[in-house]
């Protein structure tokens, strides 16, 4: 198990054993971001009933054929509608109802007037534009007709998803349950946010806090499990834990060094390790594992380059399948490379993170300066990650590149 293996197999791996995600019934107000898990229909028609898709006036189209700016049509005020309010009035011959937007359209009238084309004086307004029956009234049912499939399952929902169901009064979806995602660090090194240094070699743990959020962004529930030392004994019940959760990740002590006691520990605590070593720059140590009856184990390294570049690579899928997200990956596209990019060793597929703008019609690809692996600045203005693939030692200024999209 020490060579390493391509991405892509990897990532296979990974999906393989995810399990058919569950699903739980929220309160509107709490699914955002999750996936449907139901279709669902509409509870009336939308709109519900004829009605005015402007401010003006309600007319009988009869009325204002002929009228032009110098000849207008001068039609007797009858009343006055405004979107909630309800009355009887019937517009007859020569009559009109002042209508504000989103107010039912008056028994007797077919058409809205503008209020910009018209004047009023005292009690009566005058027309100086023709519309064409119908025009400025939206129809009863024209949106969604009663029953009618709003959404199907599988949609994610957004803001504007949670705006059309409230719009057919669904208060509680049937969604599929968010993964319990458990994040722990691990380093002698390691300081928690505020705690105070007491030696020169600490360094502020970035990893955890960044987990969380990417867990986070991606659909998952994130539950931070703090700091453990590099102590075999502390290590070990921390990932003991794992059971409590469905998807466990660490980061850091999974190289090779000698405080890197991850893998061994993860085996004793009965995580069963299926890959180690990938053939990505960064982020070459990940350990994979499955635990209980459906539980992943990710091993993320240290540096905290890798441990991001890992969580998207195989992680944020992760986490997308497990929720029942349709769209898994990080979006491929294409651009154009700004500059000459060259390495030394092209062994492993690199995942460079770099900036994607549009220029004169096209998408432009630079990366960023600093690209080893504990620079989390390289990620300061970066929307993407260039592929630069095995094999390849250099990309020329103007050549199409691969990037996958953050
Ligand atoms: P390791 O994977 O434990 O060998 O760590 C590799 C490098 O990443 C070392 O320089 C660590 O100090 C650093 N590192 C480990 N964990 C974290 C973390 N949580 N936040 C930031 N840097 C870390
Ligand atoms: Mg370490």
């Amino acid at each position: 198990m020490s060579e390493l293996l391509p991405v892509e197999e990897a990532l296979d791996i990974v999906l393989k054993h995810i399990p058919p995600p569950e699903t739980e019934v929220l309160f509107i107000g709490e699914a955002t971001g999750c996936i449907l898990a139901e279709d669902v229909y509409s509870d009336t028609d939308k709109p519900a009933f004829d009605n005015s898709a402007m401010d003006g006036f309600a007319v009988r189209s009869e009325d204002i054929k002929e009228v032009s700016e110098e000849s207008p049509v001068k039609l007797r005020i009858i009343g006055e509608y405004s979107a909630g309010v309800e009355s009887s009035i019937k517009v007859e011959k020569g009559t009109a109802v002042k209508i504000l937007t989103g107010a039912p359209l008056p028994a007797g009238a077919d058409t809205v007037v503008p209020v910009e084309y018209t004047s009023e004086e005292e009690g009566f307004v005058f027309i100086k534009k023709p519309f064409k029956k119908g025009a400025n009234i939206r129809l009863k049912g024209e949106d969604l007709k009663k029953g009618e499939l709003v959404l199907s399952k599988g949609t994610e929902l957004r803001g504007y998803e949670i705006g059309l169901l409230c719009g057919v009064n669904k208060s509680v979806v049937k969604v599929y349950r968010k993964p319990r995602v458990g994040i722990l660090s691990t380093g002698d090194e390691l300081l928690e946010l505020g705690e105070a240094s007491n030696r020169i070699s600490q360094i502020r743990s970035s990893n955890h806090h960044m987990l969380r959020s990417l867990t986070e962004s991606a659909g998952g529930n994130p539950y931070l499990l703090g700091i453990v030392p590099d102590d075999p004994t502390e290590l070990l019940e921390a990932l003991k834990k794992c059971y409590d959760y469905d998807i466990f990740i660490t980061t850091g002590g999974v190289s090779m060094g000698d405080k890197d006691y991850v893998r061994f520990l993860a085996e004793k605590a009965g995580i069963e390790v299926k890959f180690h070593k990938l053939r990505i720059k960064p982020a070459k140590p990940v350990l994979f594992g499955t635990f209980g009856k459906k539980g992943l184990f990710f091993g993320l390294p240290g540096n905290p380059v890798s441990c991001a570049v890992a969580f998207d690579l195989l992680v944020y899928p992760a986490i997308r399948k497990m929720q029942g997200a349709q769209d898994i990956f990080k979006k491929k596209i294409k651009a154009i490379l700004t500059e000459d990019y060259v390495r030394r060793d092209a062994k492993r597929r690199e995942f460079a993170r770099a900036r994607l703008w549009f220029e004169n019609g096209s998408l432009l690809c630079k990366p960023a300066k600093k690209q080893q692996s504990h620079m989390l600045s390289s990620y300061v203005g970066a929307n993407s990650y260039m592929i630069i693939y095995e094999g390849v030692k250099e990309l020329k200024k103007g050549e199409e590149v691969e990037v996958l999209l953050l």
